[in-house]
């Protein structure tokens, strides 16, 4: 097991039961989890001309700044639905059960810039799969997507087959 993993501590049954949660406070609280995760997850982008990093809600919001900073990027929000104060576009996902959305500002991605996706992690992928819809929508052009934890047993990945996934931990049970 990798210095990085060591530090997600597995939850059992939470949100509700039969999930195992990976819990990544232990690694934010220590600087060498924090800084070795940045580095991590913005290595394989470093040489990619980045302009944009965007996030998703809200776990994506820690490592997709910092991992802007690192990439020397901005960084923008993607959020739960009625929190972003401007005008938005929208997009729909299933969920095992019932549906989600999200929201972008409309004017946060402008056409052709360079974008990498980032969220804490990869499990079935409709989150990321409907987030980069939403930012392809707006012109931007996604270079690669970026996580912390891959749940390769969903097979998450198939959503994003057309896009440079990169995963740092990648839990196969
Ligand atoms: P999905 O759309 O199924 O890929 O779910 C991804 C989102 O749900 C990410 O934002 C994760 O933070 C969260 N998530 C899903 N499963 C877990 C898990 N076992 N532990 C922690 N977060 C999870």
């Amino acid at each position: 097991m990798s210095e990085l993993e060591s530090m997600i501590r597995d939850v059992p049954d939470f949100p509700k039961k039969g999930i195992i949660f990976k819990d990544i406070t232990p690694l934010l609280a220590t600087p060498q989890g924090l800084a070795g995760a940045t580095e991590a997850m913005a290595a394989p982008f470093l040489d990619r001309q980045i302009d944009l990093v965007v996030g998703i809600e809200s776990r994506g919001f820690i490592f997709g700044t910092t991992v802007a900073m690192a990439l020397g990027a901005g960084f923008v929000p993607i959020r739960k639905p009625g929190k972003l104060p401007a005008a938005t576009a929208s997009a729909s996902y299933d969920l095992e059960y019932g549906s989600d959305s999200i929201e972008i500002h409309a004017d946060a991605v402008r056409k052709g810039q360079r974008v990498l996706m980032l969220d804490d992690l990869l499990a079935t992928g409709g989150t990321m799969q409907a987030a980069c819809g939403l930012v392809e929508k707006l012109g931007g052009r996604i270079v690669g997507v970026s996580f912390l934890i891959e749940l390769a047993f969903l097979d998450g990945r198939k959503k994003l087959a057309n896009h440079d996934v990169h995963s740092v931990i990648v839990v196969s049970y």
